[in-house]
């Protein structure tokens, strides 16, 4: 009884094994029919925007040019930031013009670096970016083969060697698990694709932003760099004609000294063949007459003055001494003299020329006694000639820009012995 039983047992049990296989062979083949295909690798590419290797190749190429483009525009920085710093010139206006374009540059130059460092990093992220669709995309399509062939495996496999219906069940779950499993593993791998494709495309927009803007400033060097040569030899321009008006009233200025021995050895001379050996009595203060008639200022006075356009080596203005006053003036209008006196020296290298010649140009001086003499500088006509006796008030020159002169003016001394003292002191 217990071994027909047993026997029945088995015979029943086969029964139910193979029917039950039979009937889960139709819902598993049911069930094949309608899985979902993951995406093929094919599918994958269609899907993503990949460089191919000669673009990425491209990239890596265009990084190279823009570090190198970088290198260039960081030199310029570096080389513009110590020249604006020492930049000095002689002429304010121009300098300041010149600093400024200067330190514009410097701004824009800066602006193209920043520009190349951002196309650069741009590309780096896209370079990388690009390296990590791929990477994630060679991940997920062996993914997606391993899974195919388990599934296809073991759906057929699993189902004939499976040797219960329970067993197979449990096997089937299992199968389940590991898809769900793949699954998530899948959808991660998918949002670090979608990830790395848009950040690389990002990437890709940044590096294009960025050389737009780096064109538009290398345009604005280009036109900035032109303006600069102008200005600059402006400068240059000025610079030389200022050097050159330097040498010329240092050469003035020597003569002024000079002119303090040759008018005590024209004195001397003259006085010899006077009584007293003084000729006479030395006009007071207070008591000349005003040399340029109808214009009573004075447009520089005698003494310290700041210089116009000179500087000293720090760009500093510096101080000159001015040994007359300058009145006046326009061309031709007379000068008289400022007391009574003898010409002691009339000398007309440019007579008749509004301008020419160097220093006091043409030049008047009259003694006036007791050592005192006065000068009469830059004119263009004389009207007397040395020896000549002079009164107050006639009219001995006209008004120049000889010699060392900017403009029409008389400039007009008081000497005492040679020496220049202030002629406001004596004319009214
Ligand atoms: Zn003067």
């Amino acid at each position: 009884m217990h071994k027909r039983s047993h026997q029945y047992n088995i015979m029943k049990n086969r029964v139910v094994r193979v029917t039950g296989m039979a009937l889960s062979l139709v819902l598993v083949l049911g069930m094949l029919l309608h899985f979902q295909h993951p995406l093929s690798a094919m599918q994958l590419s269609m899907q993503y925007a990949y460089a191919s290797p000669s673009e990425l190749e491209d990239a890596k190429d265009e990084k190279d040019k823009v570090e190198d483009e970088l290198q260039k525009a960081e030199d310029n920085v570096a080389a513009l930031s110590s020249e604006v710093g020492t930049l000095s010139g002689d002429l304010e206006v121009l300098e300041g013009l010149s600093a400024e374009q200067k330190a514009q540059y410097l701004e824009i130059s800066q602006e193209l670096a920043a520009a190349l460092i951002a196309k650069k990093e741009a590309l780096n992220l896209y370079i990388d970016s690009q390296n990590t669709l791929a990477q994630k995309t060679t991940e997920y399509s062996e993914r997606i083969s391993v899974m195919f062939e388990l599934q296809n495996k073991s759906t057929l496999e699993v189902l004939l060697e499976s040797d219960s219906l329970a067993g197979f069940f449990v096997n089937l779950e299992l199968i389940e698990l590991i898809g769900d499993s793949d699954k998530q593993i899948m959808e991660g791998m998918k949002a670090a694709m979608d990830d790395a494709s848009l950040k690389s495309e990002y990437a890709l927009q940044e590096a294009e932003d960025m050389q737009v803007i780096a064109d538009q400033k290398e345009a604005e060097l280009k036109e900035l760099e032109a303006r600069i040569g102008e200005t600059t030899a402006v400068l240059e321009r000025k610079q030389s004609e200022l050097s050159e008006w330097e040498k010329k009233e240092e050469e003035l200025e020597a003569e002024s000294e000079r002119l303090e021995g040759e008018i005590a050895e024209l004195q001397r001379r003259l006085y010899e063949t006077k009584p007293g050996n003084s000729g006479g009595t030395a006009p007071p203060q207070g008591s000349m007459t005003w040399p340029y008639p109808g214009d009573y200022t004075i447009y520089s006075s005698f003494g310290m003055r700041l210089h116009p356009i000179q500087r000293d080596k720090d760009g500093n203005r510096v101080y000159k001494m001015h040994n007359g006053v300058d009145l006046g003036g326009s061309y031709g209008n007379p000068i008289v003299a400022a007391s009574s006196g003898t010409v002691i020296k009339a000398d007309a290298p440019v007579r008749g020329q509004n301008t020419g010649g160097k220093n006091f140009g043409n030049h008047v001086i009259i003694d006036h006694g007791g050592g005192v003499s006065t000068i009469y500088a830059h004119c263009k006509d004389l009207y007397v000639s040395v020896g000549q006796e002079v009164s107050a008030g006639e009219t001995i020159a006209s008004c120049g820009s000889t010699g060392t002169s900017t403009g029409p003016h008389l400039h007009f001394e008081v000497r005492v012995k040679g020496v220049p003292v202030d002629p406001a002191n004596y004319i009214t």
